[in-house]
């Protein structure tokens, strides 16, 4: 059944603001479809109005990416995941815990997670989805068999054999060639438990050659502010029984591999608690060349404080493998280098946080990188 609702006139409700806080945008009707007929309904009735259609999953991007002023496609009714031998079927609307719930009991698990459950299959491949398994897997797009889409009012399937250039549009296109309503996503065994490795590193350039070097299935690193300067440290994460920590390893923890993927839900918790979830998230995150990121990473980092990331912020650094995602333009052997800013209190405020981001990109693009175009970055 299709739901739609009228105006969100206060343009402050769920369907007018995304993660980022920071652009408002009320749509003028949300229509919350429950099967691929009904996408392909309400996209042709907007066509006939003359009205944009923005497709929606849970609005995690930062910069309006998910929202319009025409109308909003909120496709979270269109869940349900089927898991087979070695592929799940999802709805684009089921998040990445849901399709875990479903894949887990038979000892399977996708190749790619996101760090946090709690974003869509669809709205994940429109962005690209990168996770700590990336430098082996490529992205969350790169793990995606075949999509059903809506495309000009009319489902259809596509794959790397069926319509390869919608196919190629789609993963990373942010929902403008096409509304995603299933995919075929690739399943591998899931490990019963981890054990997750702490190596603390001199710069960003002791990071991107530890995360070479060292052979583990999830690799990561932050870089965290302290008295002495910016503090950086690489997360190892080695799958199964197998493998002693790796060499500079300082702590390690093992954990149940489920509570491993499920790892950011007490930050998250807190991070309501605290007020600082709903503040605006002015999130900096470009694809680096792996050359020429250290040095990006470094001028980056030395002309911040700890007020320009705000009190909740990341640094991220993971270096990844990009498959074939066309839309992504990555740079090849890239580096994605995150700095997921909050407009906390007594901080940067949200125009001089949007500035750096823009300064950061510069710096980026003259170094032969690109952004990640979930970030908040105006122009
Ligand atoms: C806490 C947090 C953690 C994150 N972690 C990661 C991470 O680990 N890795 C990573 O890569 N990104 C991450 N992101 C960034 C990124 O914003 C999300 O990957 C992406 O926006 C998915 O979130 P969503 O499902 O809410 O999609 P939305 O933000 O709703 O949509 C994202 C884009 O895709 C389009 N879209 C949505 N659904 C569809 C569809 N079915 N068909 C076509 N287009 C569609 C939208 O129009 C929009 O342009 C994170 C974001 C947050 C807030």
């Amino acid at each position: 059944m299709l739901h739609s609702s009228g105006p969100d006139s206060s343009g402050r409700g769920r369907e007018g603001r995304d993660f980022g806080g920071i652009v408002e945008c009320p749509p003028v009707r949300v229509v919350r479809p429950g099967s691929a007929d009904e996408v392909a309904d309400a996209v042709r009735a907007a066509a006939a109005q003359g009205a944009e259609v923005v497709p929606r999953g849970l609005g995690h991007s930062t910069y309006g990416q998910s929202l319009t002023r025409g109308v909003s496609l909120d496709l979270r009714g269109l869940t349900g995941v089927d898991v087979g031998e070695r592929q799940a079927v999802a709805g684009a609307g089921a998040t990445w815990r849901e399709v875990l719930a479903a894949t887990l009991p038979l000892g399977l698990t996708p190749p790619v997670l996101t760090d946090h459950l709690d974003l869509t299959i669809g709205g994940t491949i429109s962005a690209g989805g990168v996770g700590g398994e990336s430098h082996l897997h490529g992205t969350q797009a790169d793990n995606v068999g075949a999509l059903d889409v809506v495309v000009d009012g009319e489902p259809v399937t596509c794959s790397p054999a069926v319509r390869p250039a919608l196919f190629d549009a789609v993963r990373g296109g942010l929902g403008r060639h096409g509304v995603i309503t299933a995919a075929t996503l690739r399943l591998v065994p899931a490990p019963e438990r981890v054990l997750c490795c702490t190596i603390p590193c001199l710069d960003a350039a002791d990071v991107l050659r530890v995360q070479r070097e060292t052979a583990a299935e999830y690799i990561s690193a932050q870089a965290k502010p302290s008295e002495d300067g910016w503090r950086y440290e690489a997360k190892a994460v080695l799958y199964g029984d197998g493998g002693a920590p790796p060499a500079g390893t300082s702590e390690t923890e093992e954990l149940p591999y489920a509570a491993f993927c499920d790892r950011m839900r007490p930050d998250v918790e807190e991070l309501i608690a605290l007020g600082e979830w709903a503040r605006p998230h002015p999130w900096g995150m470009v694809f680096l060349p792996m050359p020429r990121a250290a040095a990006v990473i470094e001028a980056t980092l030395a002309a911040m404080t700890a007020g320009d990331l705000g009190r909740s912020g990341v640094i991220l650094i993971k270096a990844l493998r990009v498959g074939r995602v066309p839309m992504l333009a990555a740079p090849a052997d890239p580096v994605l280098f995150g700095v997921l800013r909050t407009a906390s209190p007594g901080c940067a405020s949200v125009p001089e946080m949007l500035a750096a981001n823009r300064a950061l990109l510069d710096l980026t693009r003259a170094a032969g990188g690109t952004r990640y175009a979930v970030d908040s970055v105006p122009g």
